[in-house]
Formats: C-alpha cells, structure tokens, sequence
C-alpha cells in the first residue's frame, strides 16, 4: 500500500472538465487500499468551493483530504500584517492574517484565474504598492510561481510572471508556499503520516509536481493530460517514473509497479 498524492488541474479536469475516467480510477485506488491526499496549487477557489466541485465530477474526497495553497498560507503567516493579491473567493481559507493595505509584514501573491477578476488583482497599482510594501521590509510570499496553466482555450499567462517582476524590482526572492516546496509536500506526508519512499505524486506540471516532489524523495507519474507536452519531457533533468496517458491507466501502473 502506498500513499498517492493526486494533483487536480489537468488530472482530474481541465477549465472545468472533468478527465474521462478520473472518477473510477480514484474510487479504484481506494479499493487498494491506497491512501490518498488531494494536493493542488488551485489559488482561485477556496477549498469548500474546489471540494465540491471535484466531486461534482464524481470523484469521492472529504474536504480535509484537499489540500490547497491558501491554507498553506494561513499556516506560514499567521498574525501577519498580509498585504494580499489574491483572488477574492478565497479569503475566507485566509483565517487568521491580518489583510492589510498598508505596513504589511508580508506581501503575498496568488494565481491568475480566467476571469476579469485579475485584471484587478494584478493591477499596476496594486502591484506598485506590493513593490512599496517591500521597499519598506515587506517579506515576499507567493502560493506558487507557475509561468502558465493550461485552459481549454489553451495555455494562459499565470502569476508566476508578478512573482517574477517583483523579485526583480525589489531585489528580493519570493518564498513559494505551493508545489514544488518541500514544505508543501511535508505537509502533504504528515497529514497522511507516510515517508516519501512509500509515496507517489502524480501530476501533469514537470516542474511543480514531477521535479518537485522527486527532490523531497517521492516516486513520481507524470499524465499526458492538462499541461503536458512532449518537448517538456525531452528538455527535463528529472525524469518521472512513470507517464501514462490519463490518470485512467493509473490504478493499473500502480499494479504493475507496487
Ligand atoms: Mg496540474
């Protein structure tokens, strides 16, 4: 029996969509006897909310078996002034930061999301503020540091580039609370108490999923949905265990591969 870390953008749906056959084979793994935690960068939906609709598609989880950026977060900065550039709906998983305007401890940034939504967010007035907060001794937070995401209108600018454009103007490197962190993956370990060599992470991101959790010591399957593309494969240091087409042929590479 082993530990199975399931990434959810473009493992188990795309922009809404669910991946065919997603649903039986989480339900398959179950049956294993596998333990499973439910880990995503998602930084535009509060975990409630991506509960629900995960299972909307079918898949069984419990909300404490999702694990998300912004409860990354609250645990990180708890009783810090925030100044936050994060999507709205998920404030409420925020608990326990004091959002602030102004004189924050911290500035943290949150992911892109398809709606007109960001555009506020990540406005040139709130990013030169995030850029003032720092000039003033500011620490640096982001929930991840993706380049892009992919939708079903393809691949999208993520926030990864105002991480980017921050660092570079305030001199200062963002500590990432979402994948490929260690601490995320520690998290991810503790909650389900395995070690890393009794587990694996599947996931359609190289760099987030597959290079991350290879250096915290887990086996890792990277799926030909979502994100992927061939080229990535080609150009990377760390190779996944395993890739198979959909997250559908995992139950059966799990039994091929125990
Ligand atoms: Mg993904």
């Amino acid at each position: 029996m082993s530990a199975i870390l399931l990434d959810v953008d473009g493992v188990l749906h795309v922009s809404g969509h669910p991946i065919l056959g997603g649903a039986k084979a989480t339900a398959r793994l179950r049956e294993m006897g596998h333990a499973l935690r439910f880990v995503t960068n998602n930084t535009t939906h509060s975990r409630s909310a991506l509960a629900e609709e995960i299972r909307s598609f079918g898949v069984e989880l419990e909300d404490r078996e999702l694990q998300t950026t912004p409860i990354a977060a609250a645990h990180a900065l708890r009783g810090k002034r925030v100044l936050a550039l994060t999507m709205p709906a998920i404030v409420e998983d925020l608990e326990g930061l004091e959002l602030v305007g102004e004189n924050a401890d911290a500035v943290l940034l949150g992911g892109a999301d398809e709606s007109f939504e960001t555009n506020q967010v990540f406005s040139y007035y709130n990013l030169a503020r995030a850029f003032a907060e720092l000039q003033d001794g500011a620490e640096l937070y982001c929930l991840h540091k993706n380049r892009w995401w992919q939708t079903s209108r393809g691949a999208l600018l993520d926030a990864g580039a105002f991480v980017a454009g921050l660092e570079y103007a305030a001199e200062q490197e963002a500590t990432v609370l979402g994948k490929p962190s260690a601490a995320y993956f520690a998290a991810a370990l503790d909650a389900l108490d395995y070690e890393p060599e009794q587990t694996w992470m599947v996931g359609d991101d190289i760099e987030a999923d597959v290079a991350g959790a290879s250096a915290f010591g887990l086996r890792t399957v990277l799926v030909r949905t979502g994100k992927f593309r061939e080229e990535a494969l080609e150009e990377v240091t760390v190779r996944p265990d395993g890739v198979i087409d959909s997250i559908a042929a995992l139950p059966q590479w799990l039994e091929a591969h125990p």
